[in-house]
């Protein structure tokens, strides 16, 4: 089963995939973790990165593209979610190219309640919780003991940027896939798991 995992910046993508994977053994291919291993690699490009995800641009389609196609050829699962890709309908079509893509999720939810979730977000260095500030009760991650930081972009003038920009460049996208008739959508207004259930009852009637 390949699936995305879509929706406006901080909409719950990252967790929401992290339960289908485990879930369905598949591999979690998340694009912005794949750019901040990167940044942090110190290599040439990590600087040009760094600069583009803190004023909440994208990266350009090809190196994005490779990276994908890169972690997708270490792929031994039975598939995979792709969270935070495509993003651009060029990234849709080189993705149309190889592969293809059962059910694209998107998870919908409002303006202020992701505003208010990106500025409480706190993410564990070690193993990649998205966690929120208030559940925190020391300074390090409730799962693995990890340091926790804060993204560089989850800020609200960072935020705005990524939000204009989803609606120019990725909401094309809802239509695209709707037109293909793959599309779900789940509203994302509630907690964590009642989203997880919703989700659930959509892959359970997949025929795949
Ligand atoms: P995310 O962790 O998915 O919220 O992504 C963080 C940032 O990484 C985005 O705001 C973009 O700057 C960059 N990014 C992630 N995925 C893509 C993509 N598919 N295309 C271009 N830029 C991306």
């Amino acid at each position: 089963m390949n699936l995305i995992v879509m929706g406006g910046p901080a909409c719950g993508k990252g967790v929401q995939t992290k339960h289908i994977c485990e879930k369905y053994d598949l591999l979690h291919i998340s694009t912005g973790d794949l750019l901040r291993e990167v940044i942090n690699s110190n290599t040439t490009n990590s600087q040009k990165i760094k600069e583009i995800i803190t004023t909440g641009n994208l990266v350009s389609d090809d190196l994005i593209y490779e990276l994908v196609l890169q972690k997708l050829s270490q792929n031994t699962k039975k598939g995979y979610v792709l969270d935070g890709f495509p993003r651009t309908s060029n990234q849709a079509l080189m993705l149309d190219v190889n592969q293809n893509i059962d059910a694209v999720i998107l998870l919908e939810t409002d303006y202020e309640t992701t505003l208010k979730r990106v500025l409480g977000r706190r993410v564990c260095v070690h193993c990649k919780a998205s966690l929120n500030v208030d559940e925190l009760k020391g300074k390090r991650c409730p799962y693995c003991s990890g340091a926790v930081s804060t993204r560089l972009d989850d800020n609200e003038t960072t935020f705005k940027k990524r939000y204009e920009i989803y609606k120019m460049q990725s909401a094309p996208l809802i239509k695209y896939y709707e037109d293909k008739g793959i599309l779900y959508r789940v509203l994302n207004n509630s907690s964590i798991d009642e989203t997880s259930k919703k989700i659930d009852e959509i892959l359970s009637k997949l025929k795949v």
